[in-house]
């Protein structure tokens, strides 16, 4: 990813765990989650030009995105724990 701040997450970069996306669902508040192997999910927002995922709002791209693997953000907090 070009312009993440490399310097503070090179140690969690060294245990990146990347779930792959089962499925989709809304929040509360209509932004889309995709629902990750590991049982976490993850926000999967479309707010342009800072997040651009034109994607999730169509069900077409939400289905081509299947099987896709994300980051997940809480697999790395618990291997961060475990490391630690
Ligand atoms: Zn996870």
């Amino acid at each position: 990813m070009a312009g993440a701040s490399a310097g503070a997450c090179r140690r969690l970069k060294l245990f990146r765990y990347e779930a792959p996306i089962v499925g989709f669902h809304q929040d509360e508040v209509e932004h889309w989650v995709a629902d990750l192997v590991c049982g976490h999910s993850q926000h999967v927002r479309h707010q342009p030009p800072w997040q651009n995922r034109q994607w999730v709002v169509s069900e077409q791209g939400r289905f081509e995105k299947t099987g896709f693997e994300l980051d997940c953000v809480e697999c790395d907090a618990e291997n961060q724990d475990v490391i630690d």
